[in-house]
């Protein structure tokens, strides 16, 4: 079997055998909203980027970040909230009514 097709069906497999195992972890809630499966070209796109820029994605994906629930998590700040509502990754990109407006700037 010539190199390049053997190389794919191993990629293939693994790729296929890490997401399976992902997907049956039960820890890493946040990481997980954020990271469905591996996306080689995603990963290219951010492995591109500059160390700040790649350390602002792996907090905001992980959770490990300056954003409430991880400053209270920590002890620095007593409450996880400033809106109401625990402030995790998915509240402050997705729901946070505080920053809307940012957002749909952002968004378009
Ligand atoms: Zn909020």
């Amino acid at each position: 079997m010539p190199y390049n097709i053997t190389k794919k069906v191993i990629e293939g497999i693994t790729e296929k055998e890490s997401n399976a195992k992902w997907n049956n972890l039960t820890p890493y809630r946040q990481s997980k909203f954020f990271l469905k499966s591996f996306d080689k070209k995603k990963t290219k796109q951010v492995m591109l980027q500059s160390r700040t820029t790649i350390a602002l994605v792996a907090g905001i994906s992980t959770g490990h970040c300056l954003l409430n629930r991880h400053l209270a998590i920590i002890r620095i700040v007593e409450d996880p909230s400033e809106c109401g509502k625990v402030e995790t990754s998915f509240h402050f990109i997705a729901e946070c009514l505080m920053y809307a407006l940012v957002r749909w700037r952002l968004q378009g």
